[in-house]
């Protein structure tokens, strides 16, 4: 079969809108088509549904294979919970059909719109790291499509090096074509949820240390706004799935889409601390309370492009994780310092990582703290305010989200993952990004 065309396309920008460089783009939608995409001349990237948010899913100087097309369901053993389906499968469908039958996905990231390629990966974690560890932990095959070895099926046992290479390996080891993967079994589309607010990060430890043995979901929000004696205060959220009740997977309509870019006054400090105010005292009248699972992993994908919201300069999201025993001194120097740049939003989320290794080279989770926040780009400011917080997570042996960056400077990523060169070895020489030519060349 002969290949679809590349098109130039200035609409192919990451979540985070920042980078806004001309993308040529090709989608395909069988896999007799991939063959002839992969052995082009310039270099390729294989991407989802671009929910990064910086530069790992755009490829300035090359090609991107847009995975989307090829979305098809290929065995689901409902007995067992063994689901095989093509790469460009969002996560929202893959529940849609497992769900009835008492399937969840292992982990799951805050939005399900996201491929199940682009989340292999970006090795994705969810609230439940600390007791499921990372997606790649679940994967049970990968057929992977590489310039110079043809189609594979890669796991753990058959290709160890490229399985560690292609879990959280960023597409740059081939194009992942399908995907199998264990699922978790659930007795009900509902989980049971407790709220509990917390004045200061002393409280937060206290808080994860208690919850993590008890529940399977953990995840703080911080009011990164608050000042003095109420910086560091927050909501943490834990939950358990229901033992009981239906099996009715989430609607598909939403109830609210933002239709155009905001103008980016809209998101000054003073309309976030006022946000913050009100939301921290909304959630603190809540206390417990059963949630369908969507509201509850992916309250954002309610507000569909909500992303526009930071208007047309878009916005930064910086995701660290700090090493277990580090945290504790680390994350109130980020917090002070975030408080004092005044540049953070109001999505910031604090979150403990288990001790469950992650299977790839590249993957972003380990033991320890990871906090999330977003930042309007407000240009060299902001990237100064990141630059200060960089310095943190290098003093404390931490280390920035991949999936998140649009920025780190390369000796950050070298530093932060030390199996970088390992990696560098198992990757296609036909695929590239820009965020890899920007970290590693
Ligand atoms: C609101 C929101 C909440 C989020 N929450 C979380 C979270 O809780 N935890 C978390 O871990 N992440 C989270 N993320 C990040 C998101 O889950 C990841 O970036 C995810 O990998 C994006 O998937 P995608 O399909 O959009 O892939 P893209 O962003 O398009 O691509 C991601 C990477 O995968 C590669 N890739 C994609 N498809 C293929 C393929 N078929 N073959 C080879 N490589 C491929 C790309 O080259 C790129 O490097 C969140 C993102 C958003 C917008």
């Amino acid at each position: 079969m002969s290949s679809p065309p590349l098109i130039d396309r200035d609409d192919y920008c990451s979540w985070g809108r920042v980078v806004r460089r001309r993308q040529r783009v090709v989608r395909p939608h069988f896999f007799s088509e991939l063959p002839g995409l992969v052995g082009l001349p310039s270099s390729k990237l294989a991407i989802g549904r671009r929910r990064s948010y910086g530069d790992s899913c755009l490829n300035s100087d090359g090609s991107l294979i847009d995975m989307c097309g090829l979305d098809r369901f290929i065995s689901f053993d409902a007995k067992k919970g063994v689901l095989r389906a093509e790469a460009g499968v969002v996560l929202s469908d893959i529940l849609h059909l497992t769900v009835p039958s008492g399937w969840f996905l292992p982990t799951t990231p805050g939005t399900r719109f996201v491929t199940l390629g682009g989340a292999v990966a970006n090795d994705v974690h969810g609230k439940n790291h600390h007791s499921a560890g990372s997606i790649g932990r679940h994967v049970r095959a990968i057929g992977l499509l590489r310039s110079d070895r043809g189609r594979l099926t890669v796991t753990p046992a058959s290709e160890v090096a490229l399985y560690s290479a292609t879990i959280g390996g960023l597409g740059l080891t081939g194009v992942i074509e399908w995907v199998e993967l264990d699922l978790a079994r659930i007795a009900a589309a509902h989980v049971d949820v407790e709220c509990l607010p917390f004045e200061n990060l002393e409280e937060f430890w206290a808080l994860s240390a208690e919850s993590v043995g008890n529940f399977e979901h953990t995840v703080a929000w911080i009011d990164c706004v608050s000042k003095g004696s109420k910086i560091g205060r927050g909501i943490f959220t834990r939950g358990n799935w229901s033992t009981t009740g239906s099996l009715i997977p989430h609607k598909d309509e939403t109830w609210k889409t933002v239709p155009i870019e905001a103008p980016s006054s809209l998101l000054n400090t003073r309309s976030i601390g006022a946000f913050n105010e009100v939301y921290y005292h909304l959630q603190k009248r809540k206390r417990k309370s059963r949630l369908h699972y969507a509201p509850f992993f992916y309250p954002l994908d309610s507000v569909l492009h909500w992303n526009r919201l930071y208007g047309r300069s878009g916005m930064l999201q910086y995701q660290c994780v700090i090493p277990k025993g580090e945290a504790r001194r680390a994350i109130p120097h980020m917090l002070s310092e975030i408080t004092r740049s005044g540049g953070a939003s109001f999505l910031a989320v604090l979150k403990t990582f288990g001790a469950l290794a992650s299977p790839g080279l590249l993957s972003f989770p380990r033991e320890g703290a990871t906090l999330a926040i977003d930042f309007p780009n407000r240009g060299r400011d902001t990237l100064e305010a990141l630059a200060r917080l960089d310095q943190i997570v290098q003093e404390f042996h931490g280390a920035l989200y991949p999936a998140k960056d649009g920025r780190m400077p390369a000796r950050l990523f070298r530093q932060s993952f030390p199996g970088w060169e390992e990696f560098s070895k198992a990757t296609d020489p036909a695929m590239s990004s820009d965020f890899w030519r920007r970290v590693a060349s």
